[in-house]
């Protein structure tokens, strides 16, 4: 789920906002936008992958809103990676080339191989 944006990196563009496919989003007054309706968020990742500001992080968790610490957000490196490693984020001066490994869609994945496993044992029995 969407998790945190960093107001001091937000410029009010509101691409995330008109992104958001299920309107999780509505544009803040004074530039940053506000998470509205956190509950209709489904982890796609699109607000991120368009924020050309690197200021949304998105938790791979798509069941449990999570506090995050945004100081241990930054250090860790995760803001705009999944843009760069999708080659969105040359326009920001990342020209070393994207990494396209999906690093980040991992989990939700192996998730998704999981469940089906367990309908198609349950379609058996
Ligand atoms: S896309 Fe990024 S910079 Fe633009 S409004 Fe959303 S958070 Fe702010
Ligand atoms: S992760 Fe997807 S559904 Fe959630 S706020 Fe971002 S764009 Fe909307």
């Amino acid at each position: 789920m969407i998790a945190h944006i960093f107001e001091d990196r937000c410029d009010g563009c509101n691409n995330c906002v008109a992104i958001c496919p299920t309107h999780v989003l509505d544009a803040g007054k004074d530039g940053a936008p506000v998470v509205a309706r956190i509950d209709q968020c489904q982890t796609c990742y699109m607000c991120e992958l368009y924020c050309t500001s690197d200021a949304i992080y998105v938790d791979p968790d798509q069941h449990h809103l999570h506090v995050v610490d945004p100081q241990a957000i930054l250090e860790s490196g995760h803001l705009g990676r999944l843009r760069h490693d999708y080659g969105w984020g040359r326009e920001a001066g990342g020209d070393e080339g994207h990494l396209s490994d999906f690093w980040r869609l991992g989990p939700l994945l192996r998730e998704g191989a999981e469940i089906a496993a367990r309908r198609y044992a349950g379609r058996k029995a």
